[in-house]
């Protein structure tokens, strides 16, 4: 587990050292203000690859996938768009976030649930350090927490939540 992960990382690093025009360089030009987490809305017992993501998001008019990283259920971390280009992902805080979207988030009745694995947790754990290292003044949210603040008292309440995702408390977890 580890060793993929440090790979991973040992990838990101080459990438950014033997190409000037990395994702890793030109994404210093756009600003981050926001890390978002979403899920899949997938159902725990079904799967959804990357490919599927993809041409879901196409078939609603996007030009790729609105996410920049996917997290599947075993772990792996996928890039599905380039740090430079804004996301479509939240309404409203596109241009200033990255997007993180993990497999899953719902039971198998439909409902919302945390269904992450041991993987997917340990995955999104290890890439938001790594975004966080490179953008230490992001805030790293919830979808669900960028609902409009409706009675303007500063705090999104769950009564505010516009949709459930990503199904688990961003704050206390990552
Ligand atoms: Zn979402």
């Amino acid at each position: 587990m580890y060793l993929r992960l440090l790979v991973f990382c040992l990838l990101i690093w080459v990438t950014n050292v033997l190409n000037p025009n990395s994702t890793m360089k030109t994404k210093m030009k756009r600003r981050i203000d926001f890390i978002v987490i979403h899920c899949t809305a997938t159902r725990e017992d079904r799967r959804l690859s990357e490919e599927e993501l993809e041409r879901y998001h196409r078939s609603l008019g996007y030009q790729e996938c609105g996410y920049h990283f996917y997290v599947k259920r075993d772990g792996n971390i996928v890039t599905m768009r380039d740090m430079s280009k804004p996301g479509a992902h939240v309404r409203g805080y596109n241009s200033n976030s990255v997007g993180i979207a993990y497999e899953g988030g719902l039971d198998a009745n439909e409902d919302p649930k945390d269904t992450r694995t041991e993987r997917q947790r340990d995955s999104l754990q290890l890439l938001v350090s790594s975004l966080r290292r490179d953008y230490p003044e992001a805030k790293v949210v919830g979808h669900r927490d960028l609902s409009p603040d409706l009675n303007g008292d500063g705090k999104i309440t769950t009564q505010e939540w516009q949709k459930m995702c990503p199904c688990f408390d961003v704050e206390t977890e990552l």
